[in-house]
Parts: structure tokens; C-alpha cells; sequence
């Protein structure tokens, strides 16, 4: 097993800093008459769309929805892309609001962000608002993080008391052994939160799309592993003292060959140049040629549309960041862009993408949950991810900081407390 957990001085910092109880837990009820609330697991299968839950691919799963809630989809935030999407799961912000913006972006003071770049993931410049294992920690809550975005750097000076850094060669089965022994601690240092994240899923769509036959065979691999997640918790004894709460960042949409445009013919590399690609497109004009720079963007073109930055639709809350390029160009579904240089490189290569327009079936996500907090067999209609932090504080019963989400979506599918 190739594990490098890491349990670094500043989490043991954290653990003196935060072992104060929270307002809650200091209330005037004895000690000996306190209900520790249930461990809680979050766990993300990036790039799982909604409607994979409904092709008979997930037996596993489908144990989760019979015993516990659904929501028919989840609405991503903007831009539909990994990190702003799972930062917002954790924050409940906007990624307009809490500075991931997209996975590679540029920063007036902090330089480049890449999320394969160690200095920019582990430096807390980056991430703002407060995610649920600094809300948990800062209440005195443990927490143990299987590589979730953002969890690899000190926000406010709290990282999880224990976390793991993103290494996608570890196999799917040994982060379960992980995050199972982590759930099974006991003593006041036990984490009462866990989280684990998935990839293979993600990645079978983009190489095959999300009609292929191997993002079908991801799904039912990761569906197996959450069946060893929830085997796991039962022969451990934790299950029904758990919940689970299974989340996406995003969907899928399906890429058709050649449906992919060259960022440098969009717009002269002399005029503007591209700073993220993808979807969204941003580009930022070369010094003074900021009218040229507009002259050729903004507006309607074929297969996609650009916006000044204070002109973006305010449905995705997207253009008040500094991040936010001065010009975003939204890409028509199933329509690519791409520089020259990586277009020579992955021309043919990618067949499904996301990032799109948040609101497009083929970019919805999934949320699932069970255990002793939820009802059982209960659907919920479809609702925006900024509310799954509200959601995740009130079942660890720990205060929630500012943010974009709906406290009450859950109301009638959680069980008096
Ligand atoms: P994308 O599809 O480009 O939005 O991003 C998905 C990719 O993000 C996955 O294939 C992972 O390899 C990568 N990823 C997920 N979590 C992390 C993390 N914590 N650190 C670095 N990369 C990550
Ligand atoms: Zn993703
Ligand atoms: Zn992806």
C-alpha cells in the first residue's frame, strides 16, 4: 500500500489551538447527557453525471438511496470544473465568491494557480472562505481528508488533523482502507469527519466520453468501492452510527470528433492571449490593445460566446472576482478550445468534457445520502451544490461561516435530531 499520510506540526498546532469546546458543546447540559453527533463520510466521485444513477450500474449506491435520500440531480456551480465545484461542496460559496475560479487561473499578486502545481494547492492565499473541516476543527471537531481541493493547505491556519496529498497512483481500494481505519479511531482525537475522492470516473469520460462503454465500467468500479465503503463500516460495527454523504462536482457531456476550436484563431495571439482554456476561455488583452482585444471577442460567434468580465449572465455570480479574466468565453456544449501548443498535443484525444454552462443536464451531478440522520427512501428535486456545506455543518453540529447556501433544502428528509 503506497500511503503518505501526513500529520504535519501545524495540525498538532491545530489540535492545542482547537481543543476548546465549541459554544455548543459549552452549553449548560451536563457532559455525561451530550449526544456526540454521527461520524460523517463525504464522499466524491468526480465527473459521476445524474443520470448515471439511473442505468442500473450502481447496486451499491442504489443501497444508499433505498435507505436514505436522492436528489434527482445537483445543480454544479460556474464554472462546472474539479476544484471550483468540490471548493464549493466544502464552503457552500460560489466560486465567484471563495477564489477558485477554475483549475488554472491567475492571480494579480499570487502568480499562477495549477491544481497540479504542490506550492499553489498548499498555499492558503488561494482559498477563501472556510471549508467544513476548518468549520469542524475550529469547534473542537476532528477531521481526516482523503485529498479533497484545499485540503492540503492551512486555511486560517487549520488544516484536518489528519489529511492525505492527492497521489492519483494510489488505488481506489487502499483510500477505503484508509478512510475506513480513520473512521474506526476512537478517543477524543478520532475524526468525526472523513472524506475520500474518486477520479477514475472523471477520467474515462474524458478519454471516452460518457457514452463509452468504459465510462460505463468506471461507474460500476466506483459504485464497487462505495460497496466496500459500506461492507467496510458494517464489519467494523460503525454503520449505522455513520452517515454518508455521496456527492459530484459535475457531469459530462459528450465531445464529437473535431469539435474543437484553436484559442489563437478565436483571437490574435498579438491582441489577446488565453490564460485558461477549456470551458470557460479566458483571455486577458495585451497592453493596451484592450479594444481590439473586445473588438474580436465579445458577443456571438459559431460554437461559442465571450462577455466582459462585468457583463457575464449574474445567474453564476462569476465576474466580481479579480481572478475572473477581463474577457470569458463560454464554449458551446460539446465544443472544445484549445492553445495550438496543446491542441497538438490532444487534438484527438478527449471525447466527453465539462465546464460548461452549470444549468445543462449533461453537467448535473449527483447527491445521495443515509445513515442515522436521514430518512429513508426520500427524494429530493433538484438543488444547487452551495448547499451541501449548510447541510454537512448541521450534521456535525458545528457552526456554519457566511455562505451562498439554502440551510433548509434538507428539512423535510432529516430526522429530529
Ligand atoms: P478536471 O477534469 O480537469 O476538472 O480535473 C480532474 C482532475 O483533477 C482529476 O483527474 C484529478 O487527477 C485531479 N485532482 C483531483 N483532486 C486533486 C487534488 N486534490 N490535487 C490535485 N489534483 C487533483
Ligand atoms: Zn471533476
Ligand atoms: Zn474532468
Amino acid at each position: 500500500m503506497n500511503m503518505r499520510l501526513v500529520c504535519g506540526s501545524i495540525a498538532a498546532l491545530c489540535l492545542m489551538a482547537c481543543s476548546t469546546p465549541s459554544p455548543r458543546q459549552a452549553s449548560a447540559t451536563p457532559p455525561t447527557t451530550v449526544q456526540p453527533s454521527p461520524r460523517l463520510l463525504l464522499v466524491s466521485i468526480d465527473g459521476l453525471r445524474a443520470d448515471a444513477l439511473d442505468r442500473g450500474l450502481t447496486p451499491n449506491i442504489q443501497r444508499m438511496i433505498d435507505g436514505g435520500v436522492r436528489a434527482r440531480w445537483m445543480t454544479p456551480s460556474y464554472p462546472s470544473l474539479t476544484f471550483p465545484n468540490h471548493y464549493t461542496l466544502v464552503t457552500g460559496l460560489r466560486p465567484g465568491h471563495h477564489g477558485i475560479i477554475h483549475n488554472s487561473m491567475h492571480d494579480p499578486q499570487l502568480g499562477g494557480f495549477e491544481i497540479s502545481n504542490p506550492a499553489a494547492v498548499t498555499d492558503a492565499r488561494w482559498w477563501g472562505g472556510e471549508p467544513i473541516w476548518v468549520s469542524a476543527e475550529k469547534a473542537g471537531v476532528r477531521t481526516a481528508t482523503w485529498s479533497w481541493p484545499g485540503s492540503e493547505a492551512a486555511i486560517q491556519g487549520v488544516r484536518p488533523s489528519q489529511w492525505q496529498v492527492y497521489d492519483r497512483s494510489i488505488a481506489l481500494e487502499d483510500r477505503v482502507q484508509t478512510v475506513l481505519g480513520w473512521l474506526a479511531q476512537t478517543g477524543p482525537q478520532a475524526p468525526r469527519l472523513a472524506t475520500l475522492y474518486m477520479e477514475n470516473v472523471d477520467k474515462a469520460g474524458h478519454t471516452y466520453g460518457p457514452d463509452s462503454a468504459e465510462y460505463r465500467q468506471a461507474i460500476q468500479r466506483a459504485d464497487a468501492i462505495v460497496g466496500q465503503v459500506l461492507e467496510g463500516l458494517d464489519a467494523r460495527g460503525l454503520a449505522t452510527g455513520t452517515n454518508i454523504v455521496l456527492v459530484s462536482d459535475h457531469g459530462m457531456a459528450e465531445l464529437p470528433e473535431g469539435q474543437v476550436l484553436d484559442t489563437e484563431r478565436m483571437v490574435d495571439p498579438a491582441i489577446a492571449v488565453a490564460t485558461s482554456v477549456g470551458q470557460p476561455v479566458g483571455f486577458q488583452a495585451m497592453p493596451g490593445r484592450e479594444r481590439e482585444a473586445e473588438r474580436a471577442l465579445l458577443g456571438r460567434h459559431d460554437h461559442y460566446q465571450c462577455w466582459k468580465r462585468a457583463d457575464l449572465p449574474p445567474r453564476w455570480q462569476y465576474g466580481q472576482h479579480p481572478r475572473t479574466p477581463p474577457i470569458i468565453c463560454e464554449m458551446e456544449e460539446g465544443w472544445d478550445a484549445l492553445t495550438p501548443d496543446m491542441l497538438a498535443r490532444h487534438a484527438h484525444a478527449y471525447r466527453g468534457t465539462h465546464g460548461y454552462d452549470n444549468t445543462l443536464p449533461s453537467m448535473r451531478a449527483v447527491f445521495v445520502a443515509t445513515g442515522p440522520s436521514f430518512k429513508a427512501g426520500r427524494t429530493v428535486e433538484g438543488f444547487d451544490n452551495v448547499d451541501v456545506y449548510p447541510l454537512l455543518t448541521r450534521l456535525l453540529n458545528v457552526p456554519a461561516a457566511a455562505n451562498d447556501g439554502n440551510p433548509d433544502t434538507f428539512d423535510a428528509v432529516l430526522r429530529p435530531r
